[in-house]
C-alpha cells in the first residue's frame, strides 16, 4: 500500500500526473492533492479519474518503475 497524490499542475501534454508519496518528482505539498492509500498506481489513477472526470490523468513514469509498483507490473507494460 502507498499514499498517492495528484499534481495540481498539468504536464506539457495537458495531463495531470499521479505520484506515490516517495517519488522524487512529486510536487511540493502545496501543489498536490491527496488521493488516498492504494495498493497500486492503477487503483490511484482510477480514483483520481473519478474525482476529476474532466482532467486527463496519468501515472508518473518514475513511480511506475518504483519498487512498490512491481507487483502490478503485468498491468503496466502497455
Ligand atoms: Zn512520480
Amino acid at each position: 500500500m502507498g499514499h498517492y497524490y495528484l499534481d495540481d499542475d498539468s504536464q506539457r501534454d495537458g495531463a495531470y500526473e499521479v505520484h506515490e508519496d516517495e517519488c522524487l518528482y512529486i510536487s511540493d505539498s502545496l501543489n498536490r492533492t491527496y488521493l488516498g492509500c492504494y495498493s497500486g498506481m492503477q487503483e490511484a489513477i482510477v480514483k483520481a479519474q473519478l474525482l476529476f472526470p474532466l482532467k486527463k490523468i496519468k501515472g508518473c513514469v518514475h513511480c511506475l518503475h518504483s519498487v512498490s509498483a512491481i507487483q502490478d507490473d503485468s498491468m503496466l507494460l502497455i
